[in-house]
Order: structure tokens, then sequence, then C-alpha cells
């Protein structure tokens, strides 16, 4: 069942295009992360979904009706911010009951729920406590309890992690997924940072300018890139995209880079001269950055390459050492120079 659809939604501040003719489906119980750059439209898209906005043009329909004319407070729509904003005067357990007191949630119902949400975060012991004695992590748990225990139909989070310290976000995340396995409330997810999105979620939509990119699993954003704008932004470092004609981009992954192969390669697509710049130590792998002269019409300009090998290899290169860095066909997405997209496997030479 499908339970949040955005039909050709559109929002303009002035000639600036937010949100741009975006068409989107949430099936019940997934979670799906909206992943772009800073100033991308995704904060205006989700404001719009929660009824902070009002599109300029276009539908938003929950459980196949439009809210597009419902304020915020009547969409069983529950939100949860980059600042948790908490309210400072109030214990946690009455901040946690707001929404059930704001909405005239009979008084019978709210223990039950109460202890539901809060056992279900784990913060029982805090109930008594005002939220400038909590740590991030708890108010952060204390946040998404006050959200779970609307029973909403939909869950909309505005970067909630970016808050918390690297440390405690990783963890954090690894909850927010088991919570939302658990409970299955659907789930729209704004982000910046692609592993979280790509981490958490079922399916992510990349966003750029105000435009869907792309929508799919983590894996089919990373293997099958819908433009060059998602195979330019997904992945660290992302894919290498080298021009090989006036038409055509090459995109390699940079851990597909074969850097001076032995014996013979096979369907060899790609085959540059680098000469090494630098040799990045990541622990498990190297990073090997290059400059190369494209094949292609480059109007002479260098192309920065990146090869992605692993710890065990111990490569001996030192900057401004010449190398061989090869691509296979199969490891390859063409793209179209003028239009940025994908070029179908069956137009592509073999
Ligand atoms: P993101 O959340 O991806 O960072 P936003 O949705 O906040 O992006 O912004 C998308 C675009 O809309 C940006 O160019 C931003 O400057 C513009 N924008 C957002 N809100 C307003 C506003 N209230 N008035 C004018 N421009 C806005």
């Amino acid at each position: 069942m499908t339970v949040l659809t955005l039909r050709a939604l559109e929002k303009h501040y002035g000639s600036i295009k937010a949100v741009d003719h975006v068409d989107l489906q949430l099936e019940s119980g997934e979670f799906m992360a909206i992943l772009g750059p800073s100033g991308s439209g995704k904060s205006t898209l989700m404001r719009m979904v929660a009824g902070l906005e009002s599109p300029t043009a276009g539908d938003i329909l929950v459980d196949g009706q439009s809210v597009v004319n419902v304020p915020p407070q009547h969409r069983n729509v529950a939100m949860v911010f980059q600042s948790f904003a908490l309210y400072p005067h109030m214990t946690v357990r009455d901040n946690i009951l707001f929404p059930l007191v704001s909405r005239k949630v009979p008084k019978h119902e709210h223990e039950a729920r109460l202890n539901k949400a809060t056992s279900m975060l784990g913060v029982e012991d805090l109930l008594d406590r005002r939220p400038n004695r909590l740590s991030g992590g708890q108010q952060q748990r204390v946040a998404l309890a006050r959200a779970l225990v609307r029973d909403p139909d939909l869950f909309v989070f505005d970067e909630p992690l970016s808050a918390l310290d690297a440390q405690i976000r990783s963890r954090a995340r690894a909850e927010l997924r088991e919570l939302h396995d658990q409970t299955r409330i659907t789930t729209l997810y704004v982000t910046h940072d692609q592993v979280e999105a790509m981490g958490l979620a079922d399916r992510v939509a990349v966003i750029n300018e105000g435009r869907l990119h792309q929508v799919g699993t983590p894996q089919e954003l990373y293997n099958d890139p819908a433009d060059l704008f998602v195979a330019g932004f997904i992945g660290n470092p992302p894919m290498n995209l080298i021009p090989i004609n006036e038409t055509t981009v090459a995109g390699i992954r940079p851990e597909d880079m074969l850097v001076d192969p032995e014996g013979d390669v096979s369907n060899v697509f790609i085959d540059l001269a680098v000469t090494i710049e630098h040799i990045e130590y990541l622990g498990s792998e190297w990073l090997a950055h290059g400059q190369a002269q494209s094949d292609a019409d480059t109007h002479g300009q260098e192309l920065h390459v990146i090869a992605r090998l692993p710890a065990s290899s111990h490569p001996d290169f030192v900057s401004g050492q010449k190398c061989r860095m090869v691509g296979q066909r199969k490891d390859v997405c063409l793209f179209d120079r003028a239009s940025g997209k994908r070029q179908a496997r069956a137009e592509v030479p073999a």
C-alpha cells in the first residue's frame, strides 16, 4: 500500500525552484532517504510533507487523500528535526506526552503509550529529568519517543543525527534502524550524508537543484547510477568520470581501476597513462590519486583519477611516478555528455 504520494510537487521562492516537479511514492513500512547536497531542496520538500510550507503546485497524498489543505497538527505526520526541540521547562515525561495532550487523546491511554514509547527507546529512567540534564544521545531518544507516542502514519526526519558527535552518530544510526524494524512506520529521512542514506534506507531518492535524479536501493544507486550527477555524488570517492569522445563520458569506480595490471586484461575500455600525485593510506585500503591525459577531446586538460587498492597490496608508488590505469568494459557506465543521462547498454559498442 502506498502511504505517501508526491505528485508533480513544486515550490518556488521567486525565481528559485526549490522543489521542481517531484514525483515520488513511499510504500507502507518503507524507509526512504532524501539525499542531496546543501540547498538541493530537501528541507523544503520535507516541510511541505509536514505541512509547514504550502506547495506552489502539485499534490501531496497521505493514504490516498490529499493533505495540501490540511494544517500540520491535523496531519498524522511526526517530525524529528536536527535540533531536537524539546521543551526545556518540561520534564521528559511531559515532553513525550505533549503530542497526546495537545491532540486531546483520552488520558487513560497516556500511560500505556508512554510506556511503550519509552521502553522502545530505553528512556524509562529519564522521565523526571529536564532536557538540559540529558546528553545529546539521550535528547535524541526522547525526541524519538515523543514522535513515536503519536503512533504516526509517517515519520519525517530532517538530519536528525547531524547534531550528535561522530562517535555516537553511528550507534544512533543503528538504533534508528532497529526502531524502524520494530515499528515499521513509514519513514522519510532527509540527509546530505550519503553514509547515512545508504546505510539506513531501503530506497534513496537523490535530489539536486530541486529535481529528483534517481530513486533506488543503495545498491542500484552505486552500481547503476542514472546520470552524471548521481555517478559523481554517490561513493567516497565517487566514480571517476572520464570523457572518451565528444559525446560520451565513461564512469568507473576507483576499486575497478586496475593499476599497472600484469599480463593480458580482457575487454580493456579505458587505458590511461597516469602520473601519480599522491597515495592516501586509509587503513583498510589505499587511494592512488593521479593525473591522466584523456584520449578524448579534453582540450589538453588534465584529468584527475583515483584508484582504490586493498591494504594488502602495499603500493610502492612515489609522487611523480608514471603508471597505467586500466578499466574493463564490464566495469564501465557510459553517460551522454550533453544531457548527463546514462546510455542504455544496447547503444554502447562492446
Ligand atoms: P536543503 O534542505 O537541501 O539544504 P532547502 O530546501 O533548504 O535545501 O533550499 C532549497 C533552495 O530554496 C535553496 O536555494 C534555498 O536558498 C531556497 N530557499 C529555501 N527556503 C527559502 C525561503 N524561505 N525563501 C527563499 N528561498 C528559500
